[in-house]
């Protein structure tokens, strides 16, 4: 018997529309690259969506086709993403902080066929123009009067322009809900990049899934600053959660130094924020410096790398902010796992609630997930036995676009199939995930694992410690032995004696780092993430002294 239920798609259509109706005077604020502060509504924002999206077809622009960004966090481009994903055609955002080259290569697998831009991206543009033939025309996101001429463009039209071209008489159309709306590749910190597609129903349930109170707890009382960019797995959902709830969204553009998002926390009222690790550090070294106070700003959302424990503190303690430890990735749409107390820990002494919101946490509804041994047998939930971590769910990849690397599924005795996350990992027995490592970045001593994260997060409780990260360097009788490589804050005096005393007693004696080295900074990814890879190419030649 079926239900007798009105049969409505889950469209990203309606998230705005429902904004646009039930929240329409509720704001969008972008810092913009023309240098002031933009403010509209939701119910302005959603009639550009659709002047746009009839400005697209007109260009010829059909369902399915891929249309790029390369754009900060903005008005804009929250336009196209609800444009382009609403008319039926897939947004594809682009890392610009990629080599041109590795740009180039993705907008072409992808099979782009307009890209829009910031302009302050031109240079990148104009780089990658003559190795792109497909795509047919290049959109600058800017005041008309303020755009720049190109010589090396064929089809350089202007955003505003282009809108203004649309037709406001534009209805979305009812889409079939698994139909692609959005595509998004892997960063690519561990191998060549894959594409994520995703559908309008994963994305609608992961606005759902990512608005609940232990989740990310966005409400229409918010004001939310993504710090994470909407180019890194779509700003983490918050373009599409914030309007799902009616929040106050913040743009903060191209300006993400610590000074300039603080400025947008305080005038904006901010309450909410999301962010990697490394755009922490920043603000809360200038909140520091400056004796500043965050008048507004409740709880943030951090996750991408493993936060460390004495960032959490940090907030909580000298602000008075919360931290939600969050885990995920591109091929999760992103989110997995999120830290929130449960009922049972109220009661708890606050070093033990402590423990456990420093822990990657808990899956929400829409994700399932367990760890396995190398023979894909499970392993218990003990908290201290690791293993493979596998998730299935309606927002989980079941393959990657263009069917590359095949299928990438793990499948259990009842033949459904799991997403190998690459990532190795604890569940303790209330449920709560612990990222160990990247099974990439595991070192491995003497048929041990040693977690390169637990011995990071140690380095940079370090109060001279401005930034570290631990590789694995062969060892001619331990296989791998850990190298700790550190950045100190500026003007420290710190020797490597002194902060391999600073973990006695912290960690297991096998465990300690083998050497120190100092450098004068650590190679960061496209998304804020340390790039191992680079670093274990920068210390090719390094010998340990115990080796
Ligand atoms: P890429 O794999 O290209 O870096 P993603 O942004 O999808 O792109 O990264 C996902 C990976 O980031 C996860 O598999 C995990 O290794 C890491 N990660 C994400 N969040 C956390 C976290 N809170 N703690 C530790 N690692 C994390």
């Amino acid at each position: 018997m079926q239900g007798l239920m009105m049969d409505m798609p889950l469209l990203i259509s309606t998230i705005l529309q429902h904004a646009a109706r039930h929240h329409g005077d509720t704001e969008i604020v972008s810092r913009r690259l023309e240098g002031d502060i933009h403010r509209y509504t939701y119910a302005q924002c959603e009639a550009r969506a659709r002047r746009m999206a009839d400005a697209l077809t007109r260009l010829g622009v059909h369902a399915g086709d891929r249309v790029a960004t390369l754009a900060w966090n903005g008005y804009r481009h929250m336009e196209i993403y609800y444009a382009v994903g609403g008319m039926g055609a897939v947004v594809h955002t682009i890392n610009p902080r990629l080599h041109p080259d590795q740009i180039a290569w993705i907008a072409n697998h992808a099979g782009d066929s307009y890209l829009a831009f910031d302009i302050s991206f031109l240079p990148i543009v104009e780089a990658i123009a003559d190795k792109c033939p497909n795509i047919r025309g290049w959109i600058a996101m800017i005041d008309p009067d303020r755009q720049p001429a190109s010589d090396k463009l064929a089809n350089l039209i202007n955003y505003e322009t282009l809108i203004e071209g649309g037709s406001a008489d534009f209805r979305w159309p009812e889409l079939d809900e698994r139909s692609a709306v959005a595509l998004c590749y892997t960063s690519g910190t561990t191998g060549n990049p894959k594409g994520a597609l995703y559908a309008h129903r994963s994305t609608v349930l992961h606005a759902y899934g990512a608005a609940l109170p232990d989740a990310m707890g966005a409400s229409a009382r918010d004001s939310i600053l993504p710090v994470v960019p909407m180019f890194h797995v779509n700003a983490w959902g918050i373009p599409y959660t914030a309007p799902l709830v009616g929040a106050k969204l913040v743009f903060p553009g191209a300006q993400l130094d610590g000074k300039s998002i603080y400025e947008l926390f305080e005038s904006e009222g901010v309450t909410y924020s999301a962010g990697v690790p490394t755009v922490w550090l920043g603000l809360l070294q200038h909140v520091k410096q400056n004796g500043l106070k965050f008048s507004t700003l409740k709880r943030t959302v951090i996750g991408g790398s493993a936060c460390p424990p004495a960032m959490i503190r940090s907030f909580n303690d000298d602000f008075g902010v919360d931290v939600i430890h969050a885990w995920g990735m591109t091929e999760l749409s992103p989110l997995g796992t999120l830290s929130r107390l449960q009922n049972k820990h109220m009661s708890l002494p606050e070093a033990e609630q402590q423990k456990i919101l420093e822990k990657q946490g808990h899956v929400i509804f829409g994700v399932d997930m367990k760890i396995v041994d190398d023979a894909g047998s499970e392993i218990a939930w003990d908290g201290k036995t690791y293993g493979n971590l596998l998730v299935r769910g309606p927002w989980v990849i079941r393959e990657y676009f263009r069917g590359e690397g095949g299928d990438p599924l793990e499948y259990d005795s009842e033949g459904r199939g799991w997403f190998p996350t690459g990532d190795v990992a604890t569940i303790d027995a209330d449920g709560y995930m612990q990222i160990t490592d990247r099974s990439k970045d595991v070192i491995k001593s003497g048929g041990e694992w040693i977690s390169s994260i637990d011995l990071e997060n140690l380095a940079i409780a370090h109060p001279a410690v401005a930034n570290a990260a631990v590789i694995g360097v062969v060892h001619p009788k331990w296989d791998e032995r850990p190298l700790l490589i550190v950045v100190k804050r500026p003007g420290a005096e710190l020797t490597k004696e002194e902060l391999l005393k600073f973990y006695e007693g912290k960690i297991a004696k096998w465990w300690m780092p083998d050497d120190v080295q100092f450098v004068d900074a650590i190679p960061l990814g496209a998304t804020g993430k340390i790039l191992k890879t680079k670093l274990r190419e920068q210390f090719k030649d390094y010998t340990l002294p115990t080796a």
